[in-house]
């Protein structure tokens, strides 16, 4: 079956409505996708005939939602190839995901005089635990360095890494720039130190297939509402052996063997012993819905259309005068510019005026426009829903700003 855009977007009931009397173009995908009706109808079935709170109830809803929770589990731990589904924590979002890494793993194993390196290009939720840690251990924060087109500079690689280098925590693919980060190299690297690899998915699992065991990293987080899933859910993959060391990082029900007063507290085994709380259940099967959505239509050919779809925006934008672009040429998901000295937010609220929705701002990496030298940039996200006339709608767009502002 090939890949139709039509037939996808077909599927996204939001899509199909006017904004300031245009026909809406949805290109703000890497902050936020939107959901196909597959998800939305699968989370509202779930809570019309399945819910219930999971793992504490003997009748008949609870072990059915128990059931259906633990079949997503099952589900996502196939979708980035996991060897076993205990391997899977389900947790908020990347940022959640991280912060559990940073603080059980992270403060059981980073000591005073350890270090810990990052890159230039994260995204906040990979800088700020980090420096979190570092600042209550004692330890080093370190960033690779980037050349000017947005990838990481290798030279600056072996400089950084020594044997009191605990963990790379690094991105797949860059939220500004799309950059693809060689991660084969960078794992290699350094488990050669000694150190665990920690890898942020966020803008990875909707674009390509992700395989956990292949990449070898030690960590890897992903959010659902990136992935056309719900909001609220995200999923943190650790090697089980790790996993099992790792103290608990939130205290509460669910993630307790038995808790004594006299005698304190048994932990439940991983991955529930970090999952405090009422878990969002309906979040979950949301998950499960769009994994099995983007399963269905193949992340070959998703990834396939991306690409056409890139290498089309990447030619036709140059056609904008003043326009500069960020990044490498080969990329995933994203095209962040700026239009001559405009700052960023005058061409947002331009194009939203034409039915247009881009990001504008720091894009939660303020150390990569630090870099760049400039307070904000725009972003124009590529999503499978997207079309060759909404690319031509984009250009059409700024060079009109143009012709407007000069
Ligand atoms: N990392 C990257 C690369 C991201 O793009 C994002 C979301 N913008 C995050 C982490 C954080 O994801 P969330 O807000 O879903 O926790």
């Amino acid at each position: 079956m090939t890949f139709s855009v039509a037939q996808v977007r077909a599927d996204f009931p939001i899509l199909a409505q006017e904004v300031n009397g245009q026909p809406l173009v949805y290109l703000d995908s890497a902050a936020s996708a939107q959901k196909p009706a597959q998800v939305i109808d699968a989370e509202a079935a779930f809570y019309r005939h399945d819910y219930a709170a999971v793992h504490r109830g003997v009748h008949t809803l609870s072990a059915r939602a128990t059931e259906k929770m633990e079949n997503v589990r099952r589900l996502a731990a196939q979708f980035i190839n996991a060897r076993s589904a205990e391997e899977l924590v389900f947790v908020r979002g990347t940022t959640e995901g991280i912060n559990l890494v940073a603080n059980s793993w992270g403060t059981s194993n980073v000591r005073a005089g350890d270090n810990i390196v990052i890159s230039e290009m994260e995204h906040h939720a990979n800088i700020v635990p980090w420096q979190m840690l570092c600042a209550r251990v004692g330890a080093e924060l370190r960033a690779i360095p980037l050349n000017p087109d947005g990838t990481l500079r290798r030279e600056a690689l072996a400089g950084l890494f020594d044997d009191k280098t605990r963990l790379l925590a690094i991105t797949q693919v860059s939220n500004v720039l799309g950059t693809e980060n060689p991660l084969a190299e960078l794992c290699a690297l350094a488990h050669r130190h000694g150190a665990k690899v920690l890898v942020d998915g966020a803008q990875a699992v909707m674009h390509r297939r992700v395989d956990v065991q292949a990449l070898e990293c030690d960590f890897y987080a992903f959010s659902g509402h990136k992935l056309y899933g719900p909001g609220g859910i995200g999923v943190l993959y650790a090697k089980e052996a790790l996993l099992e060391e790792m103290p608990p990082w939130q205290g509460g029900g669910a993630m307790i063997a038995s808790v004594s007063l006299r005698e304190g507290t048994r932990w439940a085994k991983s991955p529930w012993r970090f999952e405090a709380g009422t878990p969002n259940t309906g979040g979950i099967i949301g998950l499960g819905a769009a994994i099995e959505y983007v399963s269905a239509l193949g992340l070959e050919k998703i990834g396939a259309y991306e690409q056409t779809l890139m290498r089309y925006a990447l030619r036709r934008l140059a056609e904008v005068p003043d326009l500069t672009l960020y990044g490498p040429t080969e990329r995933l998901g994203v095209i962040a510019f700026n239009l001559g000295k405009h700052h960023a937010y005058d061409v947002g609220s331009f194009l939203d005026g034409y039915g247009i929705a881009v990001r504008t701002g720091h894009h939660c990496a303020m150390p990569l426009m630090a870099y760049y030298n400039v307070p904000a940039m725009c972003r124009a996200s590529l999503a499978l829903y997207n079309t060759h006339e909404e690319v031509d709608r984009l250009v059409d767009g700024l060079q009109r700003i143009h012709r407007l502002l000069g």
